[in-house]
């Protein structure tokens, strides 16, 4: 089986940045086989015509709950505490496994409508093998590149992973599955003196896993998890700091200094809480970094979203970091180009997979994305390419993606997706929660209390202005 691309503007993201105008990329089986201008295709070949449009590699989301996709916009309006509150205290223990399955497999098709083609699926409502089953099944039945990193909020990571079940899972449906399911270690270290994670680290080191943690989080996670781990020797380069937002330079000394690398959720960070998003300081220690997106509890799962906020923030950092020196900032660090870099290769090499996806060179894994739109005003002109993918691109404009040679979306629908069974799984799990909590409970966890605003005195009045005639008096 083979697709050709055809004249459109080619982002490789190869070591050289190459971009090319009017190339082709041509697709043999599940291998990018060439990319130029003039290819001949073989025969029996798929055709897309690129002309207008931007071919990029697949984006990489290297932190979401996808379980939690079954709850889409549900806390809009949260703060970190309130998350905590609902999923991890009072509400998260009523997911079934078929409510894993309903929300990894909503999360699954988002992915890679959006052109995500890999995901790291971090699952932490794993709270039975059933669970962890039933988030397989899921993503086995969407056609995207997936990593599952196994969690459990609801028991200690000391625990769950000494469970002889949790190997025998390991054994049966994650080892030797290749590149289009990898398997991760999801759990976050309190920072308790007795350092109680030793033990999942231990398993992890075991099993071959890398793992990922949610780390620098206000309020949860800080610089005692990160000093932990370094001094019982459990920082790797495999390791992914994810926020890696409220922490010393000693922090980030250690990570830079053990080659791991951070995920950075930005719309997270800003909306929900765990710091300031990190990019302005990691870039300052040279820590490798990666985007994600998290939950769609609050955000959605595209990585426009994650380049866009992520430039914003930084320059915005940036900008008020000078100003409070009194100082202008004429030229911005932070680039276009580096987000892309970040949603790519970035992503790439977080997971391992580097050497197979993350850019569009012969011989990879074909995992590509045709950003174009002939309806929109908004994909002309294309001058500055990078700029236009942060900037400019949404998930609509997604017209085409191929996952491992696979076309998964053509002229901008997924292609053989059932969206009607996963409408109807996503209902049967919000009747549940519904019917579980409860009508009021539901709705109050939905809309959190406002807290009062006092708003600030104003010495100037409005005397030129007479109310009653609603005219200014002179
Ligand atoms: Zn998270």
């Amino acid at each position: 089986m083979s697709v050709l691309f055809r004249n459109g503007l080619v982002l490789t993201m190869d070591n050289n940045h190459t971009v090319l105008r009017d190339a082709d990329v041509l697709v043999v089986d599940d291998k990018i086989a060439e990319i130029g201008t003039g290819l001949t295709a073989p025969e029996g070949t798929t055709e897309i015509d690129a002309t207008g449009g931007i071919i990029m590699p697949g984006m990489i989301d290297t932190h979401r709950h996808m379980w939690q996709t079954a709850m889409r916009g549900y806390g809009a309006d949260w703060t970190l505490t309130q998350y905590f509150v609902w999923y991890y205290l009072e509400s998260g223990k009523r997911f079934r496994p078929q409510d894993i399955y309903a929300g990894n497999l909503l999360g699954a098709l988002e992915a890679i409508d959006a052109g995500v083609t890999t995901t790291v699926d971090w699952s932490h409502g794993l709270q039975t093998v059933d669970h962890a089953e039933a988030a397989v099944d899921a993503l086995e039945a969407v056609p995207g590149r997936f990593v599952l990193a196994y969690g459990n909020i609801q028991q200690g990571p000391w625990d769950w992973s000494a469970a002889p079940e949790f190997h025998d899972f390991v054994s049966r449906r994650l080892h030797g599955k290749g590149d289009m399911l990898g398997f991760q270690m999801a759990f976050d270290v309190t920072g308790d003196p007795a350092f109680p994670e030793k033990a999942a680290f231990e398993v992890a080191r075991e099993l071959g896993a890398p793992v990922t943690t949610h780390a620098g989080v206000w309020g949860a996670t800080n610089d005692d998890g990160i000093r932990l781990m370094h001094e019982n020797g459990f920082m790797t380069p495999q390791n992914i700091y994810v926020h890696a937002a409220t922490l010393t330079r000693d922090s980030y000394n250690r990570i830079a200094a053990t080659g791991g690398s951070v995920s950075v959720s930005t719309e997270s960070e800003q909306s929900a809480g765990q710091g300031y998003p990190p990019t302005w300081q990691l870039r300052h220690h040279d820590i490798p970094v990666s985007l994600s997106m998290d939950t769609s509890v609050w955000w959605s799962g595209d990585l426009f979203s994650a380049m866009r906020t992520t430039l914003g923030a930084d320059r915005s950092r940036e900008h008020l970091e000078a100003h409070g020196r009194q100082e202008t900032v004429t030229h911005c660090h932070l680039r276009a180009e580096q987000v892309v870099e970040w949603a790519t290769m970035g992503g790439a090499r977080a997971l391992g997979l580097d050497s197979l996806v993350g850019s569009l060179e012969p011989g990879k894994k074909a995992d590509v994305v045709l950003i174009k739109n002939d309806r929109s005003p908004v994909m002309f002109p294309v001058l500055n390419v990078y700029g236009h993918v942060a900037f400019q691109a949404q998930r609509a404009d997604v017209d085409t993606v191929v996952v491992n040679g696979r076309i998964v979306k053509r002229d901008g629908a997924l292609v053989d997706a059932d969206l009607a069974t996963a409408r109807a799984k996503i209902t049967e799990t919000i009747d549940h929660l519904v019917g579980d909590m409860g009508e009021e409970a539901w709705l109050a966890g939905m809309n959190p209390d406002v807290p009062e605003t006092k708003v600030t005195d104003n010495p100037y009045q409005y005397t030129d202005y007479d109310a009653g005639s609603a005219q200014w008096k002179h």
